[in-house]
């Protein structure tokens, strides 16, 4: 089993998160958000396999409690969501209502290890 580290940030607050996902068979399930320890993000990023979705074990965001998370259709950020009305992406400040949940691919952590 490998472990993702994927940058998020809280849609609420703003902060930089990492995302820590487990893998699976079909791809990656997120178990955990946690602040920021030090800026060392990888830039290139990492590729993920298959799909990212969230673990029945999510722990919530711990800046603002969301319980769930989504992915910005214009820039691909990932942050916090409640998972229903408008959301404001914290990466780039789009909003808009947020949509039938579907499969998130293509998502680049910045480490695997
Ligand atoms: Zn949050
Ligand atoms: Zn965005």
């Amino acid at each position: 089993m490998s472990t993702a580290w994927i940058p998020f940030r809280c849609s609420v607050h703003r902060t930089e998160l990492v995302g820590r996902a487990d893998s699976t068979p079909t791809g990656f399930e997120l178990v955990a958000l946690s602040a920021v320890q030090a800026s060392g993000t990888n830039a290139k990023g990492v590729a993920l396999r298959g799909e990212l979705r969230l673990s029945a074990a999510f722990s919530g965001c711990p800046s603002c409690g969301a319980t769930t998370f989504v992915r910005c259709g214009s820039c691909s950020g990932l942050g916090c969501s409640v998972g229903t009305g408008m959301w404001t992406c914290p990466w780039c400040a789009q909003s808009g209502e947020i949509g039938a949940p579907g499969p998130i691919t293509d998502v680049r952590a910045a480490d695997i290890g």
